[in-house]
């Protein structure tokens, strides 16, 4: 009776689940969708706690109270710009979790007398089969998106590792990693329970996964890591619905598989974005060079920029029909969503037609610019995805670009050198009008020079994007 009821709360987690991805499709509905599948992870917690009784209600409401403060305070100190890294750490506790998980269901198999060599219990071979894949996918999403973590936050060089017998050595891991695998597998068939030496293969395959999943990311280059991050985010969830499988808990399987499958898909996305394809980035991650910072074959010799003040551009802005704002990292890092709001709302108001135009790897994280921009209240319906925007840049008087860099760097379209060559851009270049609002001349994530700097129809407004847009935001009331 326990277990219909159970099965019931799981059907409802995993309705919940769904629609709150289906919510996520539009900022408009993001946040509720967001509260939906928070509901369904909570009714599926609690569901699972009832019917494994391994904790009592006290310890559960503690429990309950001590994740839910944490991460209301995580969410509430980590600044914006951190968030990529958050995300990183999340999908690596994620993994190492179900890693824990599945060891511990393998543990759980040996009889009392552990020291001997057979135990007492029998194992099926898919149970075996699926705990080692939850330990395999589990300890590479950890440590992958542990260096994932630390190039994200500059702990660790965001420029391509690499040293000489790097490719043996990780398939030296692989092999490693999938022979202990296969020998957990057979023990399950050999023994009528679990020998000892499974015990061994199964601390192999965690320490070589982990090094493995070390060995994968250190060599990808800055200008990939979004690819990365989702494709982490993609294998936690997999790590997840195999110790579902596991455990045989339905939540999980559904919810790790919609994890898995919304990472495989967002990684396709990010892919077109950068024009990686995700084979591209696997062989990168075999020790190639995807690019990355400092590679840049750009020569500024002989070449000048034109600086500009606000004053200026508040005149060009104010006579302008039609202004396409391209936010970037910079806004991000300057917090300043709200004066690039106020400056949009006040150029409406003078009849200038204002469009916001949104790189799908703005900033440092998929949907970076969008969650900014909502947060400033910006209306969902001025925002425009790059393949909607990029034919209306030849009929825009003004391109104001808000600390971005790479987005915008036509060096992608027609520089076969250049590292990120192929990368789809905003076609800002073709406006009338470029205005760079930047702190200086240092270069965007990738590390590459930006020619645009130095086009004819180009100018520099120098300074923290928020006090330049304060400085605009005046200059143009008061014209
Ligand atoms: P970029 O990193 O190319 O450029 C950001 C620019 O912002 C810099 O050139 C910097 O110039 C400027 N800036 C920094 N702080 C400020 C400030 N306070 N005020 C004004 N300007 C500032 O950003 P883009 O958004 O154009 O491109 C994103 C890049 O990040 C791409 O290469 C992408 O591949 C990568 N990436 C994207 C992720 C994603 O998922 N979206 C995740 C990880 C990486 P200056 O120092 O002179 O001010």
């Amino acid at each position: 009776m326990m277990k219909n009821y159970i099965d019931i709360a799981y059907l409802v987690a995993a309705v919940l689940f769904i629609y709150g991805l289906k919510g996520l499709t539009s900022p408009a509905t993001a946040r509720r969708g967001n509260q939906l599948a928070a509901l369904g992870m909570l009714i599926a917690v609690i569901a699972t706690l009832l019917i494994a009784k391994v904790l009592t209600p006290i310890e559960m409401i503690g429990g309950l109270v001590l994740g839910g403060a944490i991460g209301a305070l995580l969410s509430k100190r980590v600044a914006m710009t951190g968030m990529p890294e958050l995300v990183a750490a999340f999908n690596g506790f994620g993994g190492l979790a179900s890693a824990l998980v599945a060891s511990a269901e393998l543990y759980r198999y040996l009889g009392p007398d552990q020291a001997s060599t057979l135990a007492i219990e029998p194992m099926s071979i898919s149970s075996m089969v699926t705990i080692a894949l939850s330990v395999l996918i589990g300890s590479i999403t950890f440590s992958g998106s542990f260096v994932a973590f630390g190039k994200l936050s500059e702990r660790i060089s965001g420029n391509p590792i690499s040293f000489p017998g790097m490719r043996f050595l990780t398939l030296l891991f692989a092999v490693v990693t999938v022979g202990g695998a296969v020998y957990m597998s057979m023990g399950a068939s050999e023994f009528p329970g679990i020998s000892v030496p499974v015990l061994y293969a199964l601390g192999a395959v965690a320490v070589a996964s982990l090094i493995l999943g070390i060995l994968l990311v250190v060599p990808i280059g800055g200008a990939d890591m979004p690819v990365v991050v989702a494709l982490l985010n993609s294998y936690s969830g997999m790590a997840a619905a195999a110790t579902g499988f596991v455990l045989d808990n339905t939540a999980l399987i559904v919810s790790g598989a919609l994890v898995g499958a919304s990472g495989v898909i967002l990684t396709n996305i990010m892919c077109e974005g950068m024009n990686r394809s995700l084979l591209n980035v696997l062989i990168g991650g075999f020790g190639g060079d995807s690019g990355g910072a400092g590679a840049s074959t750009f020569s500024t010799e002989g070449k000048s920029v034109t600086a500009t003040s606000a004053d200026d551009v508040a005149i060009l802005l104010t006579y302008a029909e039609k202004v396409i704002i391209v936010p970037g990292y910079g806004m991000a890092v300057a917090q300043a969503q709200h004066q690039v709001r106020e400056l949009a709302d006040l150029l409406i108001e003078k009849g200038v037609d204002v469009k916001f135009a949104i790189h799908p790897v703005a900033g440092r994280m998929p949907g970076h610019m969008n969650v900014l921009l909502a947060e400033a209240n910006v209306p969902y319906d001025l925002l425009y995805e790059m393949d909607d925007i990029n034919g209306e840049f030849d009929s825009t008087d003004v391109s104001l670009i808000i600390g971005a860099n790479d987005v915008v760097n036509p060096a992608a379209r027609h520089d076969t050198a250049s590292p990120i060559y192929g990368m789809p851009i905003l076609n800002v270049d073709y406006s009338r009008n470029v205005i760079f609002m930047k702190r200086s001349m240092r270069p965007g994530y990738s590390g590459i020079d930006n020619e645009l700097f130095f086009g004819d129809n180009t100018r520099m407004l120098f300074g923290d994007a928020k006090d330049s847009l304060t400085a605009l935001i005046s200059e143009v009331k008061a014209s």
